[in-house]
C-alpha cells in the first residue's frame, strides 16, 4: 500500500518474503509473468547480524551458505552438507508432491512411507521436534539459533513433536526467499488479470454474511449489503473454520460434532507479528558491513537473535502476554526495488514476534503501539547507526491489527491455525474436513486453514480446486501427479 501521508512509499503492509514462489505451479498455469508479476531472488538471501560484527549467511549458492557457516563450526558446516543430501530426494520426491496436492489419509501414508528409505527416514525426524532435531544435530549456539528462527521458528512450534521435519526440509529446499517487483500487491494484480482473463469477476469489500442453503444443499452466499451471490456448483470458503461453519451457516445445517470441531481449532500462539515500517532517505547501513561489504545486499536480515535459549524465553512471554527482549527479521524492499519509494528514497521494515494477548488483553496494544515501535527503531540504530538521521517518518501495525484487518486471521495468526494439536495434512483443519470439503454437497474449503496451511504458497487453492474438479466431474489437464501415486513410486 502507498503511505497515505507520503506519496510515492510503498510498504508490503502485509506479506513481504514469498518462498520460491515463481517456482509454484498455479504461478506457471495462470501465466502470471505474461500478466504483470515478477520475482527478484537476491542471492544473499539471508543475514543474522550478531552483536559483536559476525554474520551467519544463507546464501542462493549453497557452497557459499556452507562457507559462512564453517565459519562459526566446520563440523555444522559439514553436518548441514550431509542433511542437505540426504533430504533433497525427501523434497523433491515426497514433500514437494504432498503439498501440492490433497493429502493422503494418514495410515495409508504411513503405509507406503514405511516402504522406502526416503519414507522412513522422513517418519524417524518428523517424530523429533525442530528443537531436538537441531539440538541433536548441530553444536554451534548462533547456527542453532539461525536454523531454528530462519527454518523453523516463522512456522512452526519448534517444541512440537511432528514437525522435526521442517529445518532438513527447509535446508534441502531450492527455494529462497523472494519478493515481487512493485510490492506484493503486484501479484495480486496478476493474479486479478488472469482471473478477468478467463472471465472471472472478483467483487471488492463484499462482508459475507451467510451461506445460504437449500434442501441440504449449499446454494449461495448472501452479503451483508444484501445480495445474494447464486452458486451454480459449489460454495468455497478462503475462511477459517469459526466463520465457515459456526458464523456463516445456520446452526440447524451444522452437525453438533462439526460445530465442536469447528469451535476447537485453535491457533498459533507465537504467529502474531508486530511491524515497524521506516520511510527513509538512506537505506540502513549496518556497522557490520564495516567487515562484511555484502552485507548492504542481504535480503533479509535478522536482528537480536544470538543463542537457542532465547526461543524458550519467547514462547513464556507469549504465553504471559508480555514483550520479550527483541528478535526481529525484515528488509530494505528499495535497495532491490527503487520503485517502492520516490527517487532516491527508501523503505525498510523490521518484524517482531509478539503476543497478541498483550498483557491479558490485546486492546492494550492500541495505547503501547508507538512506545514499542520507538523500542524497535532504537534497538534497529544500534545495529545501523545511519538510521538516527535517515528515518523521514514511520508506523506501526500490530497483531491486533492484523486481526482487524482480517478477520480470518484470528487472534493475529497469520498461518491461520497452529500446526500442532494434529492440525496437520489429513486432519487441517480438523478430522473430517481435511479434504477441503465440508459436510454439505456443494461446500469447499480452500484456505490457509487447510493443508498445506498459511503463508503465501496459493497450494491450499490449488488443492482445493482438484478436489473440487474431481467431484464435478471435470478433467484438470493442469494437476499433478497425485500425492498418494508419488508415494507409491518411491
Ligand atoms: C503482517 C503479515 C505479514 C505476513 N508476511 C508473510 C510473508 O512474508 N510471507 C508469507 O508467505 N506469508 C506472510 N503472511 C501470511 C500470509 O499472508 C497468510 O498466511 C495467507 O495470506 C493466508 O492465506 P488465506 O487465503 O488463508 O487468507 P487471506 O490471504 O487472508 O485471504 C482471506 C481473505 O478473506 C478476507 N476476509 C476474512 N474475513 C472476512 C470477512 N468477515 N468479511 C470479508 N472478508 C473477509 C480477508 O480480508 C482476505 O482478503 C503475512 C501475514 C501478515 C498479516
Amino acid at each position: 500500500m502507498e503511505d497515505p501521508r507520503h506519496a510515492g512509499f510503498l510498504h508490503n503492509t502485509h506479506s513481504f518474503f514469498h518462498r520460491g514462489l515463481n517456482q509454484m505451479p498455479w504461478y506457471r498455469d495462470l501465466e502470471l509473468e505474461r500478466h504483470g508479476a515478477v520475482y527478484l531472488e537476491p542471492e544473499f538471501n539471508v543475514a543474522l547480524i550478531l552483536k559483536g560484527g559476525q554474520v551467519l549467511e544463507w546464501w542462493t549458492s549453497f557452497e557459499k551458505t556452507v562457507e559462512s557457516f564453517a565459519r562459526f563450526s566446520r563440523r555444522d558446516a559439514e553436518t548441514l552438507q550431509q542433511w542437505r543430501e540426504r533430504f533433497l530426494p525427501i523434497v523433491q520426491k515426497i514433500l514437494i508432491p504432498e503439498s501440492q496436492s490433497p493429502p493422503v489419509p494418514l495410515d495409508r501414508r504411513r503405509t507406503l512411507l514405511e516402504r522406502s528409505p526416503e519414507g522412513r527416514l522422513l517418519m524417524e525426524v518428523s517424530a523429533l521436534s525442530p528443537l531436538e532435531f537441531v539440538l541433536k544435530e548441530f553444536e554451534h549456539p548462533v547456527i542453532q539459533a539461525g536454523l531454528l528462527f530462519f527454518n523453523g521458528l516463522r512456522e512452526v512450534d519448534l517444541r512440537c513433536n511432528g514437525l522435526g521435519h521442517h529445518i532438513p526440509t527447509l535446508l534441502a529446499s531450492t527455494s529462497k526467499a523472494q519478493m515481487c517487483r512493485g510490492g506484493s500487491e503486484a501479484l495480486a494484480r496478476a493474479l486479478t488479470a488472469a482471473v478477468q482473463e478467463s472471465g472471472g469477476e472478483i467483487k471488492l469489500q463484499a462482508q459475507p454474511r451467510r451461506i445460504i442453503v437449500e434442501n441440504g444443499r449449499v446454494a449461495g452466499v448472501e452479503t451483508g449489503a444484501g445480495n445474494v451471490f447464486r452458486a451454480q456448483h459449489f460454495v468455497a470458503s478462503g475462511l477459517n473454520p469459526q466463520q465457515t461453519f459456526l458464523e456463516l451457516l445456520e446452526e440447524t445445517w451444522v452437525p453438533r460434532e462439526w460445530r465442536e470441531r469447528a469451535q476447537n481449532f485453535r491457533y498459533n500462539l507465537i504467529a502474531p507479528l508486530f511491524a515497524l515500517n521506516l520511510n527513509l532517505n538512506d537505506p540502513p547501513s549496518y556497522r557490520a558491513a564495516e567487515q562484511n561489504p555484502q552485507l548492504e545486499s542481504a535480503f533479509m536480515v535478522i536482528l537480536g537473535l544470538e543463542h537457542f535459549e532465547q526461543f524458550p524465553e519467547l514462547v513464556r512471554h507469549h504465553e504471559a502476554g508480555t514483550i520479550p527482549p527483541t528478535v526481529m527479521w525484515g528488509s530494505c524492499p528499495t535497495r532491490f526495488d527503487p520503485a517502492q519509494a520516490p527517487p532516491g528514497k527508501h523503505t525498510a521494515f523490521m518484524w517482531e514476534k509478539l503476543p497478541y494477548r498483550l498483557r491479558g488483553n490485546p486492546a492494550n496494544w492500541d495505547s503501547e503501539k508507538e512506545s514499542h515501535g520507538k523500542a524497535m527503531l532504537e534497538l534497529w540504530t544500534e545495529y545501523a547507526p545511519n538510521l538516527k538521521q535517515a528515518v523521514l517518518d514511520w508506523f506501526v501495525r500490530t497483531p491486533l491489527d492484523t486481526e482487524r484487518t482480517f478477520p480470518n486471521m484470528r487472534e493475529g495468526d497469520l498461518l491461520v491455525g497452529t500446526f500442532a494439536r494434529g492440525q496437520i495434512g489429513y486432519h487441517r483443519p480438523f478430522p473430517g474436513a481435511g479434504h477441503y470439503r465440508g459436510h454439505l454437497p456443494g461446500l469447499y474449503l480452500c484456505g490457509g486453514c487447510c493443508h498445506p496451511g498459511g503463508n503465501i504458497t496459493g497450494l491450499a487453492g490449488y488443492n482445493s480446486a482438484q478436489v473440487i474438479l474431481a467431484d464435478l466431474g471435470l478433467s484438470a489437464p493442469w494437476a499433478p501427479t497425485s500425492a498418494e501415486e508419488c508415494l507409491k513410486r518411491l
